[in-house]
């Protein structure tokens, strides 16, 4: 099954971030955020270098202290050593303005800001300390993400709304306007920006919210309001199922309805867990909606009666594996690879259909089932497996699938 783009993307401006471009351009970009302190260097290139390892194109780092924003260009230049490339963006709250000003290494070795118009300051401070970063943004000549968060959503902006509201014959719900709040944040710090002399060409918007509907209201107006590139993210997604369900369902429809360029699915990690997670589940909503094709896809049936053991789930699981472990030298070698697609089913009744479909399938023997296990290539059954290397025979053929199959990169 090729993975096509099968929705119209809302079109939107284009916005280079270091080597990347943003935009309806541009494929759908994945981001991440390390969890590291910025400061603790050796520990940051690490967990940007597995991050970007599992398929993350932009990688967010906090840059809350005068080490954070020391570490930064050491960082940029051990990951170049290691022959990493990838934007770096710079997470910038109240004290942004002053370590952008005092740390221009920083400033020089980040390919993005990201500003929380709730958080560079109150009253008074707040205007000129968002210009002073815009200005720095100017000459340096990068891109900035205003990312509206509405955990800290400005209050005199929400108290303006609010005020605007309460006066109105028919006053709207308090979840409009707050709803109303985060937009107009976006768009009127956007304005701000451009106003101290940020080309539009170098601005992304951001609203992440918590609840589903509110990230599908907010976007869905922002995205009629504006022709710049949009960031979607689901605020405090959570942990496990319930993160990611979040996450998906919330962006999924977004996606659908051609919003969106870059995404982040913003999971709390198990203790001890993978932060790569998040990169995964990214790749996995653009890839099963359609838009883009990061990995040879593995269908796999979710067994019933007829299954006698866990034996197909864990042949399932060890192609999958096998695959992600495979995938940079197949990436390498291999033009289109991606596109492949591998089946691995629970019993010979049914799951030749499915099979047959996929690029390779393989269709383990169920309850009272002759212990063999017949292989499609591209329809046709090709070999049948039996014994104690099935899974061992099943890799091997799916290296040989791809030898013959996908044609070798030109060598630079
Ligand atoms: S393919 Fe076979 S084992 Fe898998 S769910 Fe269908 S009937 Fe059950």
């Amino acid at each position: 099954m090729a993975a096509t783009m099968s929705f119209t993307r809302r079109k939107t401006i284009t916005v280079p971030v270091g080597a990347l471009r943003l935009g309806s351009e541009a494929p759908i970009a994945v981001q991440s955020m390390t969890n590291t302190d910025t400061a603790d260097v050796a520990g940051t290139v690490a967990q940007v270098a597995a991050l970007v390892r599992a398929g993350s194109e932009l990688v967010r780092v906090t840059v809350n202290s005068a080490e954070a924003a020391a570490a930064v260009p050491l960082i940029r230049d051990q990951l170049a050593a290691a022959g990493i490339e990838v934007p770096l963006i710079g997470d910038f709250h109240f004290n942004g303005h002053k370590l952008l000003r005092e740390y221009p290494a920083c400033a020089e070795a980040l390919a993005k800001y990201r500003i929380n118009p709730g958080n560079v300051g109150r009253g008074a401070k707040r205007d000129t300390q968002f210009a002073e970063m815009i200005e720095i943004a100017c000459r340096q000549q990068k891109p900035v993400r205003i990312g509206v968060n509405w955990g800290s959503l400005d209050p005199e902006l929400l108290a303006r709304l609010m005020d605007e509201n309460s006066k109105l014959d028919v006053p709207a719900t308090a979840q409009s306007v707050m709803r109303e709040a985060i937009v107009r944040s976006a768009l009127e710090s956007a304005q701000l920006a451009e106003d101290v002399g940020l080309p539009h060409e170098r601005i992304i918007l951001s609203a992440k919210v918590s609840g589903v509907q509110d990230l599908i209201s907010v976007y869905r107006n922002l995205a009629s309001r504006c022709d710049l590139p949009l960031h979607l993210g689901l605020t405090e997604a959570g942990m496990g199922s319930k993160g990611i369900v979040a996450s998906t369902a919330g962006i999924g429809v977004l996606l659908a309805e051609g919003i969106g360029d870059t995404i982040r699915v913003s999971l709390t990690p198990e203790p001890g867990g993978d932060r790569t997670q998040e990169v995964i589940v990214a790749q996995e909503i653009l890839q099963t909606m359609g838009l883009r094709a990061f990995l040879p896809m593995v269908v796999a049936c979710p067994g019933c009666g007829r299954t006698t053991s866990t034996y197909f789930q864990e042949l399932a699981q060890r192609i999958q594996s096998h695959i992600r472990h495979r995938m940079p030298q197949w990436r390498a070698r291999h033009v289109g690879v991606e596109q492949m697609t591998v089946a691995v089913m629970g019993c010979v009744v049914n799951g030749p259909g499915e099979s047959r479909h996929a690029s390779l399938g393989i269709s383990l023997p169920g309850t009272g089932e002759r212990p063999v296990a017949p292989v499609y290539e591209d329809g046709e059954k090709t070999v049948t497996l039996k014994g104690e290397r099935i899974a061992e025979e099943f890799q091997d053929l799916i290296e040989r699938y791809i030898e013959r199959k996908y044609p070798l990169r030109e060598q630079a």
